[in-house]
Order: C-alpha cells, then structure tokens, then sequence
C-alpha cells in the first residue's frame, strides 16, 4: 500500500534517450519534470558499447557516458531524476484528470501529465555463452554494431522482417552473413524475403539453431545444430547479431492503454498521444520499426511539446480534439 503522496506536473517513466530528451524539454517549458529511472538508468544504451551514429559526437561515445550526458543536460534545466520504479499506473479518462502512479509500492505521484518512455527490451536466446559474449561480439543491434565488423564473417539468428532487414544491411558491410532460421521458412515478409534471396554474400540455413557461440573473451565461432538431423557444424564468425523480437516494456501499463498485439503502446496519427488525455509514449515503447537512439530522442521531444500544449489547453479549459 502506498503511504506518501505527491502532485506534479509532469511524470516522465523511463530514464533512455527518449525519456531525457522529454526531460530537458518539459524542464525548459517550466514544468518541472520528475523522472524515475527504472531498473535500468540510462536504458540500452548502457548495455553497449560505442555509440557511433549520434549526431554530433563525430568520434563517437560511449553508452553509459552519453546516457550520464543526457542526464546532466537534463538535470541542469531543473528535471528531478530519481531512482525508483513505477510498480503500477491509474490513469484518468478526463481531459484535466489527474493521473496517478505508484514507485516501488510505497510512494503516490499524481501527475497532470505523464511521458511514458519505458523502452523495450530485444530478446535473447538465453544461452550461457551467448550471455557471457554480449558486448564481446553479441549484439542485438545490428546498425548499431554492424560496422565493427567491416569486411568480416557475420552470423545473424532470426526469420522476421528485423533479422531480415540487418541481414542485408550487415551484408552490405561484412564479407559474408549467415541467417539461422529454426524453421524452414521465414516470418518475414516476401519482399524482405526477395531481399534476403537476392543477396549473394547471404546464406541462409533453415532448420538451423545455435547450439554453442564459440570464444572466450570475444566471439570466435559458432557452433550450429540441425535441428531435424540433429547434426551439428561449426563456423568461424567474428560477430553474432540476434533478431528474434523485442518486448516493448508496458506490462503496468496494460488495460489502461490502446497496445497492438505485441504490446507496443499505440499512439495517435503523428503525435505521442495516448487514448488516455495527458498521457504520453515516447521512445522503444511505441515504436517497433526504427529502434533507434536518435528517433527515440526525437519522439521524447515530440512528448515534451505534445505535454505541453496539453497543459495549456487544460488551463485555458479548452477541450483539444482527441
Ligand atoms: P518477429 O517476432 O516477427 O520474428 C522473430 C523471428 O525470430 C522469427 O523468425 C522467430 O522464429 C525467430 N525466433 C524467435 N525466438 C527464437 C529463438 N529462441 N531461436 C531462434 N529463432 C527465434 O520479430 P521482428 O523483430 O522480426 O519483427 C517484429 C515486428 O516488427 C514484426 O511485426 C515486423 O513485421 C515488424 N518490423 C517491420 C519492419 C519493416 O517493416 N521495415 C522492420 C522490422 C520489424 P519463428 O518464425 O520460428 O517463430
């Protein structure tokens, strides 16, 4: 049960690109932001490692340095951030209404307005010594990482449009890409497909899985199983990139929130609006297609502004169409 209670302006959930970027925003527009980190400060960005496609950081930088960046720009503008985690949401259905939201099941904010930029969270296979080698030569992130293996032998594990896509995308950069799919067709779409097919440094082995990822400071091999035959081969790759699907991070946030089928929270036309009025999604957690820092620093701006001309509209009692 919660005991303290506190009314804010503005609630921002999640503390990645997108969560900060709403941040410095909602600071500079006097709305005196809090933010809770989540379990997570900084977001996936502090899993990696160089952060070369950022504009404006022509050396590149590093994750957890960037995300400490971020929150000091944020910081400095008044945003409050705190650690914590939001355990559980009440959202109001009134243009006005306040929103209220529970941190490690203890504290109550009820906020005027709230950005939600949970993010989300890519999949792994769960193997030991694929979790042993993330950042060692696992990523999960292929345009992200990619071009750290320029001219190298690359393995990709996924069917879908995303493995896909960063399988040709990794093919235009290494000397040769091998796409394990556990089945013997692909989920992706045909013309991803077509891509895939017509992408002569890209093979793909069907009914394949990895059994072992091969290495011990870094990535060296892979070790693939049959899974029909059961026979096992192994390759030489210096990098493997896995691309079976993200979780968008919104289990708090379900029945409360219009989500697709895979719990993405679904916002309207261009905007970072929510079906609830004055509730925000910026970043990962709505966004399954681009994925990326920079796009989410821009949707964090996009809530920020979108909070705003909310408030106004509050106060000046007009009713903004939905
Ligand atoms: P998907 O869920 O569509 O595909 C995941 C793939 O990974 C499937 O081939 C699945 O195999 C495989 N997989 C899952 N778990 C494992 C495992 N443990 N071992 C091996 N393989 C595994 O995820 P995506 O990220 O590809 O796409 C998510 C959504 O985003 C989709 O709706 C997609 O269309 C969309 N998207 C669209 C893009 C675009 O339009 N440009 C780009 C990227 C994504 P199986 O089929 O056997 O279950």
């Amino acid at each position: 049960m919660s005991e303290k209670i506190e009314r804010i302006k503005c609630l921002i959930i999640g503390s990645g690109p997108a969560g900060y970027t709403a941040a410095i925003y909602a600071a500079r527009a006097d709305m005196k932001p809090v933010m809770y980190t989540g379990m997570e400060p900084g977001g996936q960005l502090t899993t990696t490692t160089e952060v070369d496609n950022f504009p404006g950081y022509p050396e590149g930088i590093d994750g957890p340095t960037m995300m400490l960046q971020l929150q000091s720009q944020a910081e400095r503008f008044g945003t409050e951030v705190r650690m914590g985690m939001v355990t559980s949401v009440e959202f109001s259905e009134q243009h006005g209404g306040i929103h209220k939201a529970v941190v490690d099941n203890e504290t109550t904010i009820e906020a005027e307005t709230v950005i939600i930029s949970t993010g989300a969270t890519a999949k792994y296979l769960g193997l030991p010594s694929e979790q042993r080698l993330r950042g060692g030569g696992v990523s999960a992130c292929a345009v992200c990482d990619g071009f750290f293996y320029k001219g190298q032998e690359v393995a990709i594990v996924g069917g879908g449009d995303t493995a896909a896509e960063e399988g040709t995308y990794l093919a235009n950069i290494c000397k040769k890409v091998t796409m394990l799919v556990r089945k013997g067709e692909m989920r992706a779409s045909k013309a991803m497909q077509h891509r895939v097919e017509n992408t002569p440094n890209l093979e793909v082995k069907y009914f394949t899985e990895i059994d072992e990822v091969l290495g011990e400071q870094v990535v060296e091999g892979i070790r693939m199983v049959n899974n029909q035959t059961g026979e096992k081969e192994e390759i030489e790759v210096t990098g493997l990139f896995i691309a079976i699907g993200h979780k968008p991070n919104t289990d708090i946030f379900k029945g409360q929130l219009d989500m697709d089928d895979t719990g993405y929270i679904i916002t309207k036309g261009k905007s970072t609006k929510t079906n609830k009025p004055g509730v925000f999604a910026s970043g990962d957690v709505q966004d399954k297609e681009y994925r990326q820092a920079v796009t989410a620093a821009g949707t964090g701006c996009m809530a920020a502004l979108d909070a705003e001309r909310y408030l106004a509209s509050v106060e000046s009692k007009e009713e903004v169409e939905a």
